[in-house]
């Protein structure tokens, strides 16, 4: 972004620059610059997360600016959502997995145009296999009300499905209440997926994206939606053309004219914090990606002031397949006395990391040896994290624990997105605590004291041989108990379960 982009914008919107320009600083992916000449020709951006770290995404951005040259600027990133792929990185707008500096230098040689509309992944199931396969009847029996708001409600809490997006709220009482409110309604569909080790939105979004759609459609529906905001985070330019395409053969389709919500597809800008849900209602707002202070809750208040339904992408993707199959079908799924099927993201020290779709509650010990092919060669199990960057960290002691919403509080952890990732002997726990770290210190939106500098004082700390236990858990309680939303409320997990399991690690 110019400097005379932001004066313009000022003018045009009538805004003052003070607002214009702290949007403009608080995404990862706007960069404002005084001139042209300034301007890189292109940006690389370099995964550090936990998997990308474990696959030597370090040396790989310290060998980078050398290889490419003074125009191209490489910058470390957050999760990029390919941990299956580690390293993984952005070239421009196009991502890279199993990355190679080579394969770096040579795509960044290349004319990197943005990714167009027609592409989409080989695998993709297009619009009219999706209508043969009687995609999209059921949308329209809700939609002419051959099939009652009542009856989708109650397959759905009789399925128990969950917000897959990490909070688990249930999906049918969540409908229940935002329809309870007065119209004008919205809804909003989180597929932000920031949360290091999660890539399983992308999975599904690359194979099958009328099935989402067709999930959306059909909440929109039964909700009284009148228009439904997708939120896509700007880490995944392939899906962005593949949505866009799928929607506009949506819009295209005869049989469905006038039985269409308005849709809008909007595009991230590089803020972890946006998946935060009401921090993502602020960045559609135009905004900073700031979360609200609550109540209001965004069901009764929530995108432009209204009635709002917020989703994750994978809770809408499992709708109709459980409106067809049935709910009992969804809920006889499970083990260890769960309910229900996860889509687990592993990645880290496994033979074949990849996402996993296995009964809720399996324990980490079966879903390595039964779905992953058992742990990398040459390495064993010696501690994971069950729930991404702020899920905690477990021992391999632990591995027989049930992996579901409420089993792993007792441990200190939590599920959330179902992220797994893996370590072995030849791996620390206090050095996957402080990548941890490092990533909320640069992804706090620093809107509350104890998050903002609470992150950066325990990233620090946490650098020591030996740990200020004393410090550390005094910080703790402060970013836990007055922290404005879970970021800063979740940050200290993995360093409290590193104190709690591997105190080997950080005491003399
Ligand atoms: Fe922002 Fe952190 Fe406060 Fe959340 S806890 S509002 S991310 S500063």
């Amino acid at each position: 972004l110019f400097e005379r982009h932001l004066v313009a914008l000022a003018a045009e919107m009538r805004l003052s620059m003070a607002e214009v320009y702290e949007v403009a600083s608080f995404y990862h992916h706007f960069e404002v610059l005084r001139d042209d000449a300034a301007a890189p020709r292109l940006t690389v951006r370099v995964c550090q997360s936990l998997s990308c770290q474990l696959a030597g995404a370090g040396d790989l951005l310290a060998r980078l600016p050398a290889l490419l040259g003074t125009d191209v600027q490489v910058v470390p990133a957050p999760c990029i959502g390919r941990c299956e792929q580690a390293p993984a990185a952005l070239v421009g707008q196009r991502s890279i997995g199993h990355a190679t500096a080579q394969d770096i230098v040579s795509m960044s040689n290349e004319a990197v145009a943005p990714v167009n509309q027609a592409l989409t992944a080989p695998e993709t199931i297009a619009f009219e296999a999706y209508r043969q396969g009687g995609g999209y009847a059921l949308a329209q029996d809700v939609a002419r009300g051959a099939r009652d708001a009542e009856g989708v409600m109650a397959a759905l809490e009789h399925a128990g499905l969950r917000g897959l997006g990490g909070a688990g709220f249930p999906a049918g009482r969540k409908w229940r209440i935002v329809r309870g409110f007065d119209a004008p309604r919205l809804m909003a569909v989180n597929i932000d997926e920031g949360e290091p080790g999660t890539f399983k939105d992308r999975f599904y979004l690359e194979r099958d994206p009328h099935r989402f759609l067709e999930g959306m459609l059909i909440a929109a529906h039964v909700v009284g939606c009148e228009a439904v905001y997708i939120y896509l985070r700007d880490e995944y330019p392939e899906c962005r053309a593949i949505l866009t395409q799928a929607i506009s053969e949506l819009q295209a389709a005869p049989e469905l004219r006038g039985q269409l919500p308005k849709m809008e597809l909007r595009r991230g800008a590089g803020a972890y914090i946006c998946g935060e849900e009401s921090a993502m209602i602020e960045s559609i707002e135009g905004k900073r990606g700031e979360p609200r202070l609550r109540p209001p809750y965004i069901a009764e208040r929530g995108l432009f002031a209204r009635p709002t339904l917020e989703h994750n992408f994978e809770t809408l993707f499992w709708v109709r397949e459980i409106l067809e199959r049935g709910p009992e079908w969804f809920a006889s799924q499970g083990r260890h006395g769960r309910q229900g099927l996860r889509s687990y993201s592993v990645s880290g020290r496994v033979k074949q990391p990849g996402v996993k779709l296995a009964p809720a509650g399996i324990t980490l010990r079966e879903l390595v040896d039964e779905y992953c092919g058992g742990m990398a060669e040459g390495h064993a199990l010696y501690a994971y994290l069950p729930g991404g960057a702020s899920g905690g960290i477990l021992p391999a002691r632990l591995a027989d624990v049930p992996l579901d919403f409420d089993t792993l509080q007792p441990h200190g952890c939590f599920i959330g997105s179902a992220a797994v990732i893996v370590l072995s002997q030849h791996d620390k726990a206090r050095d996957a605590a402080l990548n941890m770290m490092r990533f909320f210190a640069d992804e706090s939106c620093g809107q509350c004291t104890p998050c903002r500098v609470g992150t950066v004082k325990a990233a620090q700390l946490m650098e020591a041989p030996v740990w200020d236990a004393a410090t550390l858990n005094d910080l703790s309680t402060v970013m836990v108990d007055a922290s404005i939303c879970g970021l800063g409320q979740a940050a200290p997990n993995p360093m409290l379960c590193v104190q709690r399991y591997f105190p080997h690690e950080v005491e003399p």
